[in-house]
């Protein structure tokens, strides 16, 4: 799957599920603590859209934010 395939699915998920990251500025932030790491993960991991949003966030290559469940930096996921 291409990126533009992965944005393409996402997007379309995304106009019918607002996911609970929405306006969270925690899931755009440079630095999370782990605690902060910690309530991204479970956030995440109830997420209808995990599946296509690490399929984005992987097919991407993805360098800033948290993506279903990993951090991104130009240093790769974590
Ligand atoms: S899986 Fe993706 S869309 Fe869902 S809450 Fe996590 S970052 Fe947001």
């Amino acid at each position: 799957m291409s990126a533009d395939d992965a944005w393409d699915a996402l997007n379309d998920a995304l106009a019918h599920t607002t996911p609970a990251c929405e306006g969270r500025v925690l899931f755009t932030a440079d630095r999370l603590s782990d605690d902060q790491r910690a309530l991204c993960k479970s956030i995440c991991a109830r997420c209808p859209l995990f599946d296509l949003c690490d399929a984005y966030a992987i097919t991407a290559k993805v360098e800033s934010g948290y993506w279903a469940g990993h951090s991104y930096s130009p240093k790769g996921r974590k």
